[in-house]
């Protein structure tokens, strides 16, 4: 029997000596970066010549590692090895798939640092960010580890006395893929591949490719924890080459990705044909994007709507789908808000993770850095600049926490995913045009209402229409097994990662009638 659930501890870094064993980390993997990454087959170890070049994005110039590259041949033959690996992982008791995962989660406890100073150096994650990404990923094993055991005899359905014994149990599907994000590139990437794989399915992972390095180091501790050969199979590459192959796969029984609306929605539809060959209908599990509102109140706590809109916009620079990325205040304080906001902003440093004094780091890539920049300059036409709106991309791809004013609801800046550290305030003038205004976009993920008014929460949890909804609090940071996360509407299927259902769209249900 094993102990309940209880989610990771972020690491407390105002302690010296944590911050003495996180330094140690990073100087630890310093000394790795550079190297080179076979994938991984049936867990044969295959090196290619094209490599997918992983660079650290606060310092262009330091290569995080060198990733084999998939081809579709590779793609197939991993495909073949996880069609294998099936036939005899299904046949595995739910409790010794779960003892996989639970051994992974401690060996993942025990090198917690080592796995965070990846994701610093290799996704740009500032030390709080990182920790709270790898605790996210020991969560996602220890909770779908737990659920499987749950889900393992089925549920009690109704028999009739003397005359039937019905049983209704769970059967895993079959071979799946993973395609994964680089924004939580060990959490998402872990627990959108764990869930799966928990139930008895075999895996096909391709990560993202600017944060394929940590994703190997994942792959290397399920080893370790007992993974047979070809559960889980390692191949980075581009998604039009390998990942249209393997959504369009006769064989593939289920997708899990998460990412861009354009890519979800894509994915969506080529899994949605029937390919010649295929006897089933794909499963798909697809968690897109989000323009996610605080809205504030004019009775409320000032300083907790000024802490939640400032982390919740900037902390990881806005790189999550949970971002704040439109803040919607009351008239009557409006100016407060926005000016104690602008400021707190100014305030903020920025540059690179190995420094523990920076708040923010660097955006993803060269792409993201044009993408934000771009946006910033609509929102100096849609609006008006009162932070930020610089940004420096000689050594690495900084941009300054950016803040626009006086935004119109429709604006492109309210209505688009720009996924970078910009926020757009709006002012309503009562607090039914503050909701209606945040329902107002094509999305649905987070949310958050600071107020002290318990009417107009109580209306908001009715009526503001998201997956995840936050009062007095900001909108990021959903925690495994206890706020499980996904969106409404255009955010996705609302796959609820770490939520009492996930493990269940990768199974199927099987009926059982015995008449005696
Ligand atoms: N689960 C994360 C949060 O609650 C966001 C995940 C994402 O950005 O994809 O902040």
């Amino acid at each position: 029997m094993v102990w309940d659930y209880k989610h990771e501890p972020f690491t407390d870094f105002t302690k010296e000596e944590n911050r003495r064993e996180f330094k140690q980390a990073l100087e630890l993997v310093k000394g790795e970066l550079g190297k080179e990454y076979p994938l991984i087959i049936g867990g044969e170890r295959v090196m290619t010549d094209d490599k997918i070049v992983s660079e650290n994005p606060s310092n262009k110039k330091e290569i995080v590692g060198y990733v084999s590259k998939a081809t579709k041949e590779h793609a197939e033959q991993a495909m073949q090895q996880a069609q294998k690996a099936f036939k005899e992982w299904k046949k595995w008791k739910p409790e010794a798939r779960a003892n996989v995962l639970f051994r992974a989660a401690g060996i993942v406890r025990r090198r917690k640092h080592e796995f965070s100073s990846y994701l610093a150096y290799e996704a740009g994650k500032p030390w709080k960010e990182a920790d709270a990404d790898t605790a996210e990923a020991i969560d996602f094993m220890e909770y779908y580890g737990r659920q499987i055991i749950r889900f393992k005899d089925g549920v009690t359905i109704n028999s009739r006395e003397q005359l039937e014994e019905n049983r209704y149990t769970y059967l895993p599907l079959g071979v799946g893929v993973t395609i994964s994000p680089w924004n939580f590139a060990f959490a998402i990437m872990a627990g959108t591949t764990v869930g799966p794989m928990v139930c008895g399915n075999t895996v096909l992972l391709k990560p993202a490719s600017t944060t394929p390095v940590v994703a190997y180091k994942f792959m290397e501790v399920l080893e370790e924890a007992g993974m047979p050969a070809g559960v889980v199979n390692f191949i980075p590459g581009s998604g039009s080459e390998i990942g249209d192959y393997l959504v369009d796969h006769p064989k593939t029984s289920f997708v899990n990705f998460t990412g861009s609306k354009d890519v979800g929605v894509r994915i969506y539809e080529r899994a949605a044909k029937v390919q010649p060959g295929q006897i089933w209908l794909k499963r798909v599990a697809i968690e897109m994007g989000g323009k996610d509102t605080i809205v504030v109140d004019s009775d409320s706590n000032i300083e907790v709507a000024v802490e939640s809109i400032i982390y919740s916009a900037f902390g990881f620079s806005g790189q999550k789908c949970s971002a704040c990325s439109r803040a919607v205040i009351h008239e009557d304080v409006y100016d407060e808000v926005l000016d104690k906001v602008a400021k707190r902003a100014d305030e903020l440093t920025v540059g690179t993770p190995e420094d523990h004094e920076n708040f923010m780091g660097p955006v993803n890539d060269q792409a993201a850095f044009d993408k934000i920049m771009s946006y910033i300059d609509i929102g100096n036409e849609e609006g008006k600049l009162v932070a930020g709106g610089k940004g420096d991309n000689t050594e690495g791809y900084f941009i300054r926490p950016t803040v626009i004013a006086d935004v119109d609801p429709e604006a492109r800046l309210m209505q688009e995913e720009i996924f970078g550290p910009v926020v757009a305030f709006t002012k309503a003038k009562n607090f039914q045009e503050a909701l209606d205004i945040a329902n107002n976009t094509e999305y649905g993920l987070t949310g958050g209402v600071i107020s002290n008014n318990r009417a107009h929460l109580e209306q908001a949890r009715e009526e503001f229409h998201v997956g995840n909804l936050y009062f007095n609090r900001g909108c990021t940071g959903a925690i495994v097994g206890y706020q499980p996360f996904g969106g409404f509407n255009m955010s996705g299927t609302d796959s609820k990662a770490g939520g009492p259902d996930y493990l269940l769209q990768f199974m199927q249900p099987k009926t059982v009638s015995d008449q005696f």
